[in-house]
């Protein structure tokens, strides 16, 4: 299994909230594409032709549904040159609500993007307000019938709790509705007031405050609960899908595998190397008109790394397969991991089944803390081994400080 992600960098208007890469303009839309193309050439003549077959397609913002389909047509054309795609390979793409028409959405599912991912976040005008999307409550509804009246059967909708000073009952609703409008897949986040945002400053500025603790952790249970309840299984700390549609572009990230990620700010993984690339449109396209690739640096991910990284993403998400660890790393968690099992005895947290180490709901709401000290508890059995990795990821963040390399990154996807 092997993926793609594809990053557009633009949007309408940045919403509050937002720290993933974009700007607010569309001007630069057929310049960026023209390097685009030149990046997804460039770097798909140095790579084997095994590592061309390709399982899922996802297009991450930025707002991809900014996009014209012939520009989304081009893009593909282009990969269709480099790569071959499996048969009823995954192929998402990140809407907007306020973006989207009968006419795009019909021709984007001819073009064959198969799954939607709409960035609903709220059902209510005043929530979107405060977070300054750009669309209302009615438009995303609209999106979701309008999506599937063109024949899209597997549909994302994104939420945001925890917003300030939003109620038990509105995130109750939020959660009613989009299980109301059916679609396969619920995210649902817990607003981060992220460094940098405007959001964050308003906070330090007094302007806003987070929502309680209790409160968001309430709203959280909800949700697992009321989710599961409605046929949604958590697969992942953020993620609910109905049985067989789960996110597969996703589970590769959680799974470990190999993406190939094109666009400013995009991080791949190919070849036991992650890039990242750089966090700029202008340096983007400069750096490519040169003939060179955009990537700002990369790190190789081996020994002990791909370890620690195995048991963070797979314990947040499907559970560790306790066999392939010890089979893979000559690890036994079920020794290693003794003083945590002491430690959380008669709480329900954690749960062995199939030889899969998993976090139950309860451990899903210290999902954080408990993969904290999973690593911990790893490290100490890794002893020395431990202490020679360190090195190389500080050294990168020296290196680097425009972007924020960390030996376990997830690549952003949310819309
Ligand atoms: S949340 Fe989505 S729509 Fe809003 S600025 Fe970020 S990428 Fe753009």
């Amino acid at each position: 299994m092997r993926g793609l992600y594809i990053h557009i960098p633009f949007c309408e208007k940045k919403c509050l909230y937002c720290d993933f890469y974009s700007i607010e303009t569309t001007h630069l839309m057929e310049s960026f594409l023209r390097s685009l193309v030149r990046e997804i050439d460039m770097r798909a003549a140095v790579l084997p032709d095994e590592d061309r077959t390709i399982s899922t397609l996802f297009f991450g913002g930025g707002t991809p549904s900014l996009m014209k389909p012939e520009h989304v047509e081009m893009i593909l054309a282009t990969l269709h040159k480099h790569f071959r795609f499996e048969q009823g390979s995954e192929w998402t793409m990140e809407c907007n609500p306020g973006t989207v028409s009968l006419e795009s959405l019909t021709a984007y599912r001819s073009l064959g993007i198969n799954r939607l991912s709409f960035g609903v976040q709220s059902f209510f005008d005043d929530d979107l307000a405060f977070l300054t999307r750009i669309h209302s409550p009615a438009q995303a509804r609209e999106a979701v019938e309008l999506a599937r009246a063109t024949g899209f059967d597997n549909i994302n909708i994104d939420l945001i709790f925890a917003l300030p000073d939003q109620t038990f009952d509105r995130w109750k609703t939020n959660v009613e509705t989009a299980v109301a409008l059916g679609t396969e897949h619920i995210s649902a986040y817990s607003l981060i007031f992220e460094e940098g945002t405007p959001l964050n400053a308003m906070k330090l500025r007094g302007e806003v405050h987070e929502a309680d603790e209790d409160l968001d952790a309430e709203m959280y249970e909800f949700t697992m609960n009321f989710l599961a309840a409605h046929g949604y299984r958590q697969y992942e700390v953020s993620n609910f899908a109905r049985m067989g549609r789960e996110c597969r572009h996703n589970l590769l990230y959680w799974q470990g595998r190999e993406y190939i990620s094109f666009g400013p700010s995009a991080h791949g993984y190919i070849g036991g190397t992650r890039y990242w690339n750089v966090r700029s449109l202008s340096r983007y396209m400069d750096e490519l008109d040169k003939g060179q690739l955009p990537v700002v640096n990369s790190e190789r991910i081996e020994g002990i790394t791909v370890m620690f990284e195995r048991a963070f993403l797979e314990l947040r998400s499907q559970g560790i397969d306790m066999a392939a660890f010890q089979r893979d790393f000559g690890i036994d968690l079920h020794t290693v991991l003794q003083p945590l099992y002491e430690r959380t005895a008669g709480e329900h947290l954690l749960l062995v089944e199939d030889n899969r180490l998993a976090l139950t709901p309860d451990g899903y709401r210290l999902c954080d803390a408990l993969t904290t000290e999973v690593i911990a508890l790893l490290e100490q059995a890794c002893g020395e081994q431990w202490q020679t990795a360190v090195p190389a990821t500080d050294r990168i963040v020296q290196e680097h400080h425009d972007v924020q390399p960390i030996s376990v990154s997830l690549p952003d996807i949310r819309q």
